[in-house]
């Protein structure tokens, strides 16, 4: 494992598909540097989870958004354990069942969905002395001004060996559902998923986690010992 360094202040965002391994890496990067984690994901789920048991039309956009204004979001950031409750409710096993998982990107394509999380995401960066933040648009509009900005990838394979591994559903139905979010969320007009200008790409099929957990801690040290 690289050399730990703890710098004073730092902002590292982790964009990429779905099963890239963004989560496990970011929460372990940020054990390493005493920081705290954003699961913006997770924010996502949770509006979705909220508007799911609102029983409002997903395809109603004013109603959609209405209901995420109307929804008290807690988010957890710590690495140990990022917990989220929605409404007082804590949605961290509903958030990661398959009613979410299937609406989740058709939520995150409303631009007023997004412009209501992003605001709460900038807050909680700016509040941060050290923060590793995960999603999808962290690099290009989140956090342009990250210190690190990481694009993680693996073959749609992999992801979808590592997702099923987590929480045993089948390689098969998993690839397919990884490959229609990521259509979804990189053909979308507002804040697609890609590669933003700065970040640096790093292909993750073949490497297990600690290797690319060290390979970030690498490039964050370069990067704020200059
Ligand atoms: O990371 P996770 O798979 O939990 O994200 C769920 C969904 O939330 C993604 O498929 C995407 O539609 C949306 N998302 C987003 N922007 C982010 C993070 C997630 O649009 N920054």
């Amino acid at each position: 494992m690289a050399e730990v360094v703890r710098p004073s202040t730092c902002v590292v965002a982790v964009d990429g598909p779905s099963g890239s391994g963004k989560s496990t890496v970011s929460r372990r990067l940020a054990t390493l540097i005493d920081g705290i984690y954003l699961d913006t994901g997770a924010m996502y789920r949770a509006i979705t989870w909220a508007v799911l048991e609102s029983g409002v039309d997903i395809s109603d956009t004013d109603a959609v958004t209405k209901v995420a204004h109307e929804t008290a979001l807690f988010v957890g950031t710590d690495p140990a354990a990022p917990t989220f409750r929605a409404n007082e409710v804590t949605v961290d096993v509903a958030i990661r069942g398959p009613e979410v998982t299937k609406a989740v990107s058709a939520v995150a394509s409303i631009p007023a969905v997004r412009a209501q999380l992003v605001a709460q995401q900038k807050a909680i960066i700016a509040a941060a002395p050290r923060i590793i933040v995960e999603g999808r648009d962290i690099a290009s509009v989140v956090a342009p001004d990250a210190d690190l900005k990481v694009y993680l990838t693996a073959s749609a394979a992999a992801r979808a060996a590592r997702r099923s591994a987590e929480d045993a559903t089948d390689v098969k139905a998993t690839e397919a559902d990884l490959i229609r979010r990521d259509t979804i969320d990189s053909t979308r007009k507002a804040d697609p998923l890609k590669l933003a200008a700065g970040a640096i790409e790093v292909d993750t099929t073949g490497m297990g986690i600690d290797e690319v957990v060290s390979t970030l801690l690498d490039m964050l040290n370069s990067k704020v010992s200059k």
